[in-house]
């Protein structure tokens, strides 16, 4: 899904703006870069405007799409020290709580109902580290 290019970018949006705002703004673009209208643009580009458009204006493929972004950048503000499964965390049953000892000596925790579906990031108490946990499943008590 990630290929260097940010969907908002290409359309010259940000990722708050509006559908009209994107229909716009892909509507202008297509007019400039066209391969039937213009001959000098590489069709990548063309393709690249066309593909940030579908991606967008489709609500679902959008909050996914953000969702993706979110964790882009989630990721690029940590410096990720390990990738653990649940099953490598040390669980308190009582607190719900899962915990891992981090090599700077602190300690990474999370409560159950923080953990997300697919990946948590859980930074460090005391460093700049981070941990991801893989989540498979949604915990039960959701
Ligand atoms: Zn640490």
């Amino acid at each position: 899904m990630n290929d260097g290019c940010n969907y908002y970018e290409v359309l010259n949006c940000i990722p708050t703006s509006s559908f009209e705002e994107l229909k716009r703004n892909y509507k202008s673009l297509v007019l400039q870069y066209h391969p039937d209208k213009c001959f000098t643009a590489p069709s990548e580009v063309y393709m690249q405007i066309d593909k940030a458009w579908k991606t967008l204006s489709d609500p679902e493929l959008r909050s996914r799409y953000d969702e993706h972004l979110r964790q882009q950048a989630a990721y690029s503000s940590y410096v990720i020290y390990d990738t653990l499964s649940m099953d490598d965390m040390t669980c308190d049953p009582e607190l719900k709580r899962y915990t891992y000892s981090c090599r700077c000596g602190g300690s990474y925790t999370i409560d159950e109902c923080e953990l997300q579906f697919g990946d948590t990031i859980v930074p460090c108490e005391d460093c700049s580290l981070a941990i991801v946990i893989k989540t498979l499943l949604l915990p039960s008590e959701r």
